[in-house]
């Protein structure tokens, strides 16, 4: 008699959302899954406090209508026509002036930049994205490519400071077709979605669909050791307690993996030297709207944090208050992430009340102050070439992070079609596995 060998068991390290559509997608298959999360709370990056009545990110979130890995899930969650849209507009605030950014007048009327600068930038970005069609933008320097396009003083004035502080002085050297594939996402006036109840209903929805098809949860259990066997995989946790099974899909960011890895997985992971660049937001209730701009870049205006985001402006009131995030991206080991959250509070406060002079003190209900260590990796030039592959070589494990993305930027919708990618190779697996073609 032959038996048909059973389905693996799958541990997926990592609550986010790729670990979570990844779970989500295997259990659906009918393959037995392990979702491990180390922190209390599912969720990763788009995690969530309590306000009132409302559930809040922690970190600004919002999705795009070109999202359509993120959509397609959320219409299997039933919650597609849970996102409501809104057009949205974006400010600029520089040298302290407040500027609106959005059409062709509010880009003539932008005194930041010489009479010239503002047709040469109006002309290069409306033929922007053919200018970047058919050259390797993977290899070439950000930098040169911009001030190629538009000139010194744009790059140097606007470009440098603007995008840069999401990379720090590194920016230059990202490969430029990490920015064309974001201005190809994003616009100035650009329609923007926000789910209802906000981001936690999709990770209940994940967590419950998960759940409901016999996958199994663990919260707060943070793997301390990975390391693969002649067998699977074993997992240790900070009890010594271990699970053994037959593979591995890691979500976690690839310095955060290399500490867990055993000597022999380690030596086998390429690519764990990327820098990642971690944020400090402020989430600030307001008594009332801000400016009534979804995103606000801040540049040369004597304040830490350089952007503002009014999620209101999209998201709607909660309760009275208006939510505004400040954010500043930064690494780990700097001083503003080492800096105690009420200190961060109260200057960034200040700063906000000086640059908007007719916000008062009493307009601030609450602060709240979030870190995050790794939330964007500083791409090298050429990374294409160099992007880990998602099978480490000789193991059981599967990787599937935020390095893994690239050219696509960081996003919901990225995470969620690399999970569909890993989740159909590992169904192909197990088909090879019961003796059908993969
Ligand atoms: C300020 C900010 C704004 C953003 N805005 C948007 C936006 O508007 N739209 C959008 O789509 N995206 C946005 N993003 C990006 C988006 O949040 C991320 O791309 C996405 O959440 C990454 O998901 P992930 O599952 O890959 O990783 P993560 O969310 O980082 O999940 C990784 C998980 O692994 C867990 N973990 C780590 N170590 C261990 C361990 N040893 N054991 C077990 N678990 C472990 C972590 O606790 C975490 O839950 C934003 C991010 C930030 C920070």
């Amino acid at each position: 008699m032959t038996t048909t060998p059973a389905l693996s068991h799958v541990a997926v390290i990592g609550g986010g959302i790729c670990g979570l559509t990844a779970a989500h997608r295997l259990a659906r298959r009918g393959v037995r899954v392990t979702l491990i999360e180390g922190s209390a709370q599912l969720g990763g990056l788009g995690t969530f406090f309590r306000h009132g009545n409302r559930w809040v990110e922690r970190f600004y979130h919002c999705v795009m209508p070109s999202d359509a890995a993120l959509l397609q899930l959320l219409d299997e969650l039933g919650l597609k026509d849970s996102v409501r849209w809104r057009k949205t507009t974006m400010g600029m605030l520089v040298d302290g002036e407040r500027h609106r950014f959005n059409s062709a007048l509010d880009l003539l009327r932008f005194t930041p930049l010489r009479f010239f600068d503002r047709l040469r930038f109006g002309v290069v970005s409306l033929l922007l994205r053919r200018l970047g069609r058919g050259r390797d933008l993977d290899t070439l320097r950000t930098e040169d490519w911009l001030r190629g396009l538009y000139g010194r003083r744009v790059w140097e004035d606007l470009f440098a400071p603007m995008f840069g502080s999401k990379f720090g002085p590194a920016f230059g050297d990202v490969p430029a077709l990490y920015l064309w594939q974001r201005l190809g996402r994003e616009r100035n006036v650009a329609t923007r979605g926000y789910p209802d109840g906000g981001y936690k209903t999709i990770i209940d929805a994940l967590r419950e669909s998960i759940e409901s098809a016999g996958g199994t949860i663990r919260l707060s259990s943070p793997v301390h050791r990975l390391s693969h066997t002649a067998e699977g995989c074993s997992l240790t946790f900070a009890d010594g307690e271990s699970l053994n099974v037959d593979r591995v899909v890691s979500t976690v960011p690839l310095p955060l993996l290399r500490r867990l890895a055993d000597n022999d997985l380690a030596t086998r992971l390429p690519g764990t030297t990327l820098a990642y660049q971690g944020v400090v937001t402020a989430a600030l209730f307001l008594r009332r709207p801000l400016t009534g701009h979804y995103w606000t870049p801040v540049l040369r205006s004597g304040t830490d944090f350089d952007g503002v985001v009014e999620m209101s402006a999209l998201a709607g009131s909660y309760e009275s208050a208006h939510l505004v995030y400040l954010m500043h991206y930064t690494d780990r080991e700097s001083n503003l992430y080492r800096e105690p959250d009420d200190a961060i509070a109260a200057r960034w406060t200040a700063q906000l009340l000086r640059v908007h002079p007719g916000l008062r003190a009493a307009d601030i209900e609450d602060v709240r102050v979030f870190k995050a260590p790794f939330v964007e990796p500083v791409y090298p030039r050429g990374y294409l070439a160099q992007r880990p592959p998602v099978v480490v070589d000789g193991t059981n494990v599967l990787l599937a992070t935020t390095a893994h993305v690239y050219p696509d930027v960081t996003s919901w919708n990225s995470s969620v079609a690399l999970a569909n990618e890993v989740t159909d190779l590992i169904a192909g697996l197990e088909r090879q596995k019961v003796g059908e073609p993969a």
